[in-house]
């Protein structure tokens, strides 16, 4: 059997995906990057190698991507990470037929990305200020509210009222919002719904820019968030397309990736 990785090294978490000749995916990690880039990503891969009674040695090739990708010496090439979503969308999305357009939250930026029916990103976009609308957003709600990040779904559904509007663009800004919010006595349920919805109208916008056409996959950690995922499908007034594992699309991307270029080299020899 043959052996394939990719191996995403984002701003919030690495993810790994190992893949047979068959693109089927016989193991997977999602960690936290750290501050040790290097260290943490090849700790994660040898965990994920071990999982499966394999070592580096046995991997046939190798393709890192996301914010740390250059760091990783040990690949055999690396992608950007627009490239490897674009690849990793539409493996994971093809039994929903055509994905023309791919949102992305990541931890600190959010991208929309266009494809065509080959997986050539024709258009893009990308927020990064101040991480605006991204899983920085959700993780500083989740801790000001003293709540776990995967509950934020149950407190959106649990909205009594409706959600409060939240006017800070600025991840800093936002968390003294929060706060003033509570102090004035609303509750989290409204506050989470505010978040939500603020994170999705912003999304939204970036998407409208490169085009909103087709099947939309939304991926990323965030699109774990099924309150999230709710107010973005409110915002774009149509169904989004998730994968089972949205935060390891890029990261299974780039095993597909890797996964041709192995053959591809193969062929030229
Ligand atoms: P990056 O590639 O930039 O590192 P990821 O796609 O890994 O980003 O997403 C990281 C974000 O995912 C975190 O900031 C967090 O908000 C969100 N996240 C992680 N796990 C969950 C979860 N179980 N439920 C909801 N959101 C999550």
């Amino acid at each position: 059997m043959k052996y394939f990785a990719g191996i995403d090294i984002g701003s919030t978490a690495i993810k790994i995906a190992l893949i047979d000749e068959e693109k089927k995916i016989l193991a997977s990690r999602v960690t936290p990057t750290g501050s040790h880039f290097r260290k943490n990503a090849i700790t994660a891969l040898e965990t994920t190698l071990s999982e499966i009674n394999i070592s580096m040695d046995d991997l046939s090739y190798m393709i890192s991507t996301g914010y740390g990708r250059k760091l990783m010496k040990e690949s055999d090439e690396s992608v950007s990470e627009i490239t490897a979503n674009a690849i990793g969308a539409i493996e994971a999305g093809r039994q929903h037929g055509d994905i023309k357009t791919i949102i992305n939250i990541g931890g600190q930026d959010t991208k929309a990305i266009q494809i065509d029916d080959m997986g050539t990103v024709t258009n893009f976009a990308m927020n990064d200020k101040c991480a605006a609308g991204t899983g920085k957003f959700l993780d500083v709600t989740a801790m000001n509210l003293e709540i776990e990040l995967e509950e934020l779904g149950d407190y959106h559904f649990n909205i009594k009222g409706a959600p409060l509007p939240i006017n800070s663009t600025c991840v800093v800004f936002a968390e003294s919002e929060i706060i003033g919010l509570l102090a004035d006595g609303h509750n989290k349920e409204e506050i989470v719904a505010g978040i939500h919805y603020s994170i999705a109208k912003r999304t939204v916008r970036l998407a409208k820019r490169v085009g909103l056409e087709g099947n939309v996959y939304f991926d990323g950690g965030p699109a774990m968030n099924k309150g999230l995922v709710a107010a973005m499908e409110d915002e774009l007034g149509k169904e989004l397309v998730i994968p089972e594992h949205p935060q390891i699309t890029t990261a299974l991307g780039a095993a597909v990736l890797a996964l041709e270029a192995y053959y591809d080299e193969m062929e030229e020899e």
